[in-house]
């Protein structure tokens, strides 16, 4: 389908129901901007968006105190129960569905990821096919449970998913779409400042046919009730994506905790004179600056190698390349760049208006309106090693470069962080690729190719060292709808 029609089908009568299976996997293509029809549907759903009081009207979760979570935990946990005594097939079937529900709803969740924390269409599109991807790709991983020889597989009973508010469509379909694939219950509780996408994502399952006690989307009225749920002995297992500091504060409310969290991270691009520059360019102005760097995958350092630190064309061309960026809100369909959700953090200001000792602007940062959130990019270089910029997570649009001597001052450059998410090299030289692949500390490990922008089965998607807590299958990857269970010996046939 090149062309996008937004149907929003109230019931699902008219989809399939994949009673005689699913089909094989594929990933599922973005919208084609460059149709007029196209545009004009993009634009149709940002004007939706912008009328006041639309957000309002949509659904957003139910909110519970802490003299509720025991009820709701229970109820959960026993339908959890019923769910996992579901065929995989059937699992599958409603997931499907679910992709399909998404994909008819196009329009509608971008419209929602532009109200409610200003994402643009070219970022919330990408958004929805990912969600689509996991919803399917996850049901045939759900499948191939049942048909390991010799192991059962024994799915949790409830998972709590805590998703992030910066991609509010992707990531809490990914997380809730696994769980439920597994065979587990699921209670989601939104990021605050995004219930609306959270909902939207879950009304899809709820019309595929998720029971309603088997998935809840519900949210805290105080943190007593949170603090409460994620603590409950009866949730088996937590998701979290979101800052290293929420995944410890987790801990300390319960120590034994089940915890997988994808977390911070503070990412790098390396540039050796073996590159394609113009490419190098392109690709890190857009991991930098793409959805304003509100990305835990954004490139926050180049590390450039020698001479290409030393070019005065290079520099030039990148800070060409990142002021042309349009700068602007969601209703401006050209924006490259869009606000920030929420008021800089400390460490982001920080980032934006200060340098440290050795850093210069080659490209300074400015608040293009009083709103506070909408920033045009910055490009600091001189940065030290063992320096604020080169060791924080900012999650803002700042991109900070460093100079290398040679590769392996670049690896140990890159590698001298906490955090371990992604990290991309740009380099034509097989040799220098390979050095670089078996030294660096990333989960997400990118050759001749921006750092953003994972792909559901091409590039699984998780950290390392202080970027992951529990980890080890990676989101969109082989292994992770059996993060939510445990194997047993097949039972002997008697
Ligand atoms: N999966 C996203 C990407 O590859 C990043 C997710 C995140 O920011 O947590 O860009």
């Amino acid at each position: 389908q090149d062309r996008r029609v937004d149907e929003d089908p109230e019931t699902v009568d008219d989809l399939p129901d994949y009673a005689e299976g699913i089909p094989a996997f594929a990933n599922e293509p973005d919208t084609d901007p460059s149709l007029p029809a196209n545009q004009a549907w993009a634009r149709e759903a940002i004007e939706r968006a912008a009328q006041p009081g639309w957000l309002e009207a949509q659904s957003v979760p139910r909110q519970f105190g802490a003299d509720e979570v025991d009820a709701l935990t229970a109820e959960a946990r026993a339908a959890g129960e019923a769910w996992a005594a579901r065929p995989a097939a059937e699992r599958a079937a409603v997931l499907y569905r679910a992709a399909d529900l998404l994909a008819a709803r196009r329009g509608h969740l971008i419209s929602i990821a532009a109200a409610e924390v200003g994402k643009s269409v070219a970022q919330s599109d990408p958004e929805v096919s990912e969600a689509i991807d996991f919803a399917r790709y996850y049901a045939h991983r759900a499948l191939e449970l049942e048909e390991v020889e010799h192991a059962e597989f024994t799915p949790d009973r409830l998972v709590l998913v805590t998703p992030p508010w910066n991609f509010p469509l992707a990531i809490p379909a990914g997380s809730t779409f696994a769980a439920l694939a597994a065979g587990a219950a699921v209670i989601h509780k939104p990021s605050k400042p995004t219930p609306h996408c959270s909902t939207a994502i879950l009304e899809a399952l709820w019309d595929a046919g998720v029971p309603a006690e088997v998935l809840h989307g519900v949210y805290p009225d105080e943190r007593e009730a949170g603090q409460k749920l994620v603590s409950h002995p009866d949730v088996d297992r937590v998701i979290l994506t979101g800052a290293s500091e929420t995944a410890a504060m987790f801990r300390s409310w319960k120590p034994d905790l089940q915890i997988n969290a994808e977390t911070s991270g503070k990412n790098s691009l390396v540039v050796t004179p073996a590159a394609d520059r113009d490419l190098a360019v392109q690709d890190l102005v857009y991991s930098a600056f793409g959805h304003a760097g509100q990305k835990c995958s954004a490139a926050s350092l180049g590390i450039l190698v020698g001479s290409v630190h030393d070019s005065e064309r290079f520099r030039r061309q990148l800070v060409d390349a990142a002021s042309s960026m349009i700068v602007d809100w969601p209703t401006n369909l050209s924006a490259a760049v869009g606000p920030l959700t929420e008021q800089p953090s400390e460490k982001l200001h920080r980032a934006l208006t200060t340098l440290e000792e050795g850093e210069s602007w080659l490209l300074e940062p400015q608040p293009l309106d009083d709103t506070g959130k909408l920033w045009s990019p910055g490009i600091k270089e001189g940065v030290k090693p063992e320096s604020f910029f080169h060791k924080t997570e900012v999650f803002g649009p700042v991109l900070g470069l460093m100079r290398a001597k040679d590769l392996d001052e670049a690896i140990a450059l890159q590698n001298a962080v906490d955090f371990g998410l992604t990290g991309g090299i740009h380099s034509l030289e097989p040799q220098e690729v390979r050095t670089w692949l078996n030294r660096v500390e990333a989960g997400n490990a990118y050759v001749n190719r921006g750092i953003t922008g994972a792909i559901v089965q091409r590039q699984s998607f998780g950290g390392w060292k202080q970027s992951s807590v529990g980890l080890g299958s990676k989101a969109g990857g082989p292994n992770y709808v059996m993060l939510f269970g445990r194997w047993h010996d097949a039972a002997e046939p008697t």
